[in-house]
């Protein structure tokens, strides 16, 4: 049998196309861990029931009984409503509007729930248990297909009014930019994510601009990715190393306005386009830099996400954990291992 610190609590972290659940303990430690699928085409019955599905796999996993649990947290994507469960509306899941999932998710699996926005969960995580441990004021940002973002203040997160703060990736960075998912345009999403990234590296291929990209895509433009122009760029590509340093530069943009809005003292990057490091960290480092106030770009420490993909489903069961009052709002501290890791700059 494993070790673990109860109470225990299910945590689900549900993405646009994937699903992870895991049973924890009230230290973070996963004593199982099930993969699922997001359905997203299919409606919302078909993803409740593969939530479901996924839940009770991890559950099996631990060979646990439900009751056995004290509570699930759930990190959803798009706008919800922590207090009501109500998630309004997700730009990864077309169709659902206003859905109940809070109520709906406690009806079927027979436990008391909590709906957080998966960002938000994953910024708990990296403060509960990742690089944010002993930090009051830190601004948590992924950055993947789209960017996301959580808000610690005074040691606690910041939903907003209605539950739908956080949504950096909908700042907008230029009021011509690009089209954004969310129907606005020239977002920071729209300008530095992995989408965006593919979708300049496929314009410029389209130009019949000079490259080896379409070599790691097996010459199809359509496969051109994050990724991929990374590979590329590994290899010495000169425009897949140029899309990067311009995609850096829009992260930067975004980090100094967090940086002047929020003078915290660390920003946590997480997301896969974090992992291409230097050649994209560098120019967003530089650029904010250049646009944030100097002394809160002096004192802000910049740090990768710790728990990597498995900051949303740690975050979400430690909402659940916070939510039924067996965690303080202050973070747990892990004796000897208070020291973050840093990035330089
Ligand atoms: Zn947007």
């Amino acid at each position: 049998m494993h070790e673990h610190v109860e109470p225990l609590v299910l945590g689900i972290d549900l993405g646009g196309t994937k699903i992870l659940s895991a049973v924890s303990d009230s230290e973070g430690k996963m004593l199982s861990r099930d993969h699922g699928i997001t359905p997203a085409v299919k409606g919302t019955e078909a993803v409740i029931q593969s939530i479901t599905e996924s839940a009770h796999r991890a559950l099996e996993q631990a060979r646990l009984d439900i009751s056995k649990l004290d509570a699930i947290g759930v990190g959803a994507p798009g706008l919800s409503n922590p207090e009501t469960g109500i998630l309004f509306t997700s730009p990864n899941l077309p169709g659902w509007r206003d859905v109940p999932l809070r109520e709906i998710l406690e009806r079927k699996l027979g436990k008391k729930t909590f709906l957080i926005n998966d960002a938000n969960a994953a910024a708990l995580g990296e403060f509960y248990f990742g690089a944010a441990r002993g930090a009051r004021n830190f601004v948590y940002v992924t950055i993947s297909t789209g960017i996301g973002g959580g808000i610690v203040i005074d040691g606690k997160i910041y939903t907003g009014t209605l539950g739908a703060a956080g949504e950096v990736g909908h700042m907008v960075i230029d009021d011509k930019g690009p089209p954004c998912n969310c129907g606005n345009r020239g977002c920071w999403e729209a300008l530095a994510s992995g989408t965006a990234l593919a979708r300049e590296a496929r314009h410029r291929i389209k130009q019949e601009a000079k490259t080896s990209i379409l070599d790691y895509a097996d010459g199809d433009v359509e496969k051109v990715t994050a990724q991929v122009i990374h590979a590329a760029a590994q290899q010495g590509d000169s425009l897949a190393k140029e899309l990067i340093a311009q995609t850096g530069y829009y992260v930067g943009v975004g980090l100094a306005n967090l940086i002047n809005i929020f003078d915290p003292e660390l920003i946590v990057i997480g997301g896969g386009l974090s992992n291409i490091g230097d050649m994209l960290l560098g120019p967003a480092f530089k650029a904010a830099g250049e646009r944030a106030y100097k002394e809160a770009f002096d004192v802000v420490r910049f740090a990768l996400a710790e728990l990597g993909r498995n900051s949303g489903v740690v975050g979400a069961a430690v909402f659940a954990l916070q939510e039924s009052k067996k965690l303080g709002s202050s973070p747990y501290y892990p004796s000897g291992n208070d020291k973050n890791a840093e990035i330089g700059r």
